[in-house]
Parts: structure tokens; C-alpha cells; sequence
């Protein structure tokens, strides 16, 4: 066989391989005309190579980032050396769509972009040679992965039966406000409460319209505060809110109205009409609170002599409360 029909017979084969190939092959010259285009380019961008073929790829693709391409392949031509970018810097240079079976996750194919230089016999880079490489699958499984880990981050802060953040997560809030407020000593109080005579509850209605009542308690809260204010559920019918920038005679304000309307609350449950009341306790951030437990001591305190003087009612700690003077 002659030297130059066996060049054939392997460009041959080598056109073959890169018309089928599973990557998107595509070659620019110096004005951005196309002059290669393989199969996985038309596939998906349903362009047939007669019609992509000494294009400009401009006048092809309308919407391609033309500053940031244009800039990236003029590297590769200038400075001859490949160029990377990955779909976490840009989901997509084509936008293809998505034939992934598990369809709704993504609309477009994800893709992942290598440029490299291609040389003349002059040793000067006459041509880009871009591939695209389809990473739709990679992609979609990190985006779950990380709502995956957002759901559970939620999860593990959040109490199941009100929404309410945990004590856990809550106290961890409260401890970087007190850092907080070390430098700005904005007034902030800390309020504390406790459903009146729960168990009687429990016993005269039953777990689940107590469970009802704790909800309800925990939904009024969530009406009575700020945005900004931080609530928790401290306990089984014990509840915290820190109230950001309230001086204690504010927190009062709020206090006495959450007081009022569970007092005026009736909960429905099973045929059932359930009457209750909170007691309340409150402590504002001041020079006797070294750390986030001392202000919790405090609103606990205060709230202690809110049950002892009678409860429904809501108590402002001070130091006497500390000397047992209740
Ligand atoms: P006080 O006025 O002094 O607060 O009286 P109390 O009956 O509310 O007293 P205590 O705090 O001792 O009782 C709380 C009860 O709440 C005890 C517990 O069985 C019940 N409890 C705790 N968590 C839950 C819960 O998630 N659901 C229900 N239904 N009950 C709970
Ligand atoms: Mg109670
Ligand atoms: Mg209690």
C-alpha cells in the first residue's frame, strides 16, 4: 500500500472518531470563523456542519458572552497555553438543552470548557481548538448534595413541633448576641415564659391538644415578635425571645400583650375549647450579666416570681429577686 493511501485510511478513521466522540469538539480561527464542528455539536445544537462551517460563531450563537469569550480566546492565541473554566465559573458557554433522563433538575446541560491552542508549520497559533464537556450529571448531584445539607442544617436548628429554633441552636444565638452587645451595649432584653398549669392541661385534654397548645403558643410568638427578634422553645412549654435593641420597659409592652393574647386565646382541639395563660419573666442586658447564662438566670428569676406572686403576669428581673426577696 502506498505511503500516502495509508494517511488517508488513517484520517480517515481519525475524522470518524472525532465526528463521534461523546465531547464537543469545535475549532476557531483567528476571526472566530468554525472550521471544525463535530457530531456531539450538532446533536445538540441542531446545526448541521454545512451550515456552522466557516461561520462566524458570533453571528451563530446570538447570545454567547462575547467580552469574557472573546478574552479567554485570545489568551490561548497570544499566550499559547490552554485555558480551563469549570461550570461552577459559568454553568454553560452553549446553551444546550438538558437530555439527562432525570429531567426537571436541570434545563440546560452544565458544561465544563478546555481551550487549546493549535500551531501552524510557522510555530504561530493559527486556531482555538474548544471542547465542551458535558458535566450535567456532576452538577446536578452537587446542587442536591448542597440542599441536602441546607435541609438538614434547617433541620438540626429547628424544633419539630413548632418551628421554633431549638434550645440548642437558640442558646448558641444568644451567646453571640451577648458578644454582640459587648461592643455596641445597645439595650436588648431577654424575656422568658412558661405555660400556667400545663400539666393540667395534658391531663384534663390529652398530649396531643396539649401539643395543639404548645403550637399555638409558639405561632402567637412568632405573630407577636420582630423579624429580627430571636425565639426559641426553650423547654417542653417553655419559651424564649430575645428582643434586639428593647429596653426592659419595652420588653414589658411586648410581654404584656403577648400575655394578653393568650389569655384571650381559645384553642379548638377535638371538640374541645381550651382556655390558658403564660407567666412571663424579662431581664434586660446590663453590668451584673458576665455571660449568656447569667441573663438567662436573670429572665429565669424574673419569671419564677411571676409564677410565685399568683402567675399571668409578667415580672422585670432585679437584683432583689437574686437575694430570695421574692
Ligand atoms: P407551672 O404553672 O408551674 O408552670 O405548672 P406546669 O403544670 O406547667 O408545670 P411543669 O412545667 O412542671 O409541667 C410541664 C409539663 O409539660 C410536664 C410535661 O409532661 C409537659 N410537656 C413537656 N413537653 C411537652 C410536649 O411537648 N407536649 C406535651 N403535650 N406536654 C409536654
Ligand atoms: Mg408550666
Ligand atoms: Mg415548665
Amino acid at each position: 500500500m502506498p505511503g500516502n493511501q495509508f494517511d488517508i485510511q488513517e484520517i480517515h478513521w481519525q475524522v470518524g472518531m472525532i465526528q463521534n466522540i461523546d465531547v464537543g469538539l469545535l475549532v476557531l480561527d483567528r476571526d472566530y470563523n468554525i472550521q471544525i464542528w463535530n457530531g456531539f455539536m450538532q446533536n445538540h445544537s441542531g446545526i448541521h456542519p454545512s451550515d456552522a462551517m466557516q461561520k462566524n460563531i458570533f453571528d451563530l450563537f446570538k447570545d454567547l458572552p462575547v467580552d469574557w469569550f472573546k478574552r479567554k480566546v485570545e489568551s490561548v492565541f497570544m499566550l499559547n497555553t490552554r485555558s480551563f473554566i469549570v461550570w461552577e465559573q459559568r454553568p454553560y458557554l452553549f446553551k444546550f438543552k438538558n437530555y439527562l433522563p432525570i429531567t426537571g433538575l436541570a434545563e440546560f446541560m452544565y458544561q465544563n470548557i478546555t481551550m487549546i491552542p493549535l500551531v501552524a508549520t510557522d510555530n504561530q497559533v493559527s486556531h482555538v481548538g474548544i471542547m465542551i464537556y458535558d458535566v450535567t450529571d456532576i452538577a446536578i448531584n452537587k446542587h442536591q448534595l448542597e440542599e441536602a445539607n441546607s435541609t438538614l442544617e434547617t433541620l438540626s436548628r429547628t424544633d419539630r413541633l413548632t418551628q421554633l429554633y431549638n434550645r440548642g441552636f437558640w442558646e448558641e444565638s444568644l451567646a453571640q448576641e451577648f458578644q454582640r452587645n459587648q461592643r455596641t451595649h445597645e439595650p436588648c432584653s431577654l424575656v422568658m415564659f412558661d405555660i400556667d398549669h400545663f400539666k393540667k392541661v395534658n391531663d384534663t385534654y390529652g398530649h396531643q391538644a396539649g401539643d395543639e397548645v404548645i403550637r399555638q403558643t409558639a405561632s402567637m410568638l412568632t405573630h407577636c415578635k420582630r423579624t429580627t427578634d430571636i425565639a426559641g422553645r426553650y423547654g417542653g412549654e417553655e419559651f424564649t425571645v430575645l428582643l434586639i435593641g428593647t429596653s426592659a420597659e419595652n420588653a414589658m409592652i411586648f410581654a404584656e400583650r403577648m400575655r394578653k393574647k393568650i389569655e384571650a386565646l381559645t384553642v379548638k382541639h377535638d371538640g374541645e375549647e381550651i382556655k390558658f395563660t403564660i407567666s412571663l419573666g424579662i431581664s434586660e442586658m446590663g453590668k451584673n450579666i458576665n455571660n449568656h447564662k447569667d441573663w438567662i438566670e436573670h429572665s429565669d428569676l424574673a419569671l419564677y416570681a411571676a409564677k410565685h406572686g399568683g402567675r399571668n403576669q409578667t415580672v422585670i428581673y432585679s437584683d432583689k429577686l437574686q437575694s430570695g426577696d421574692k
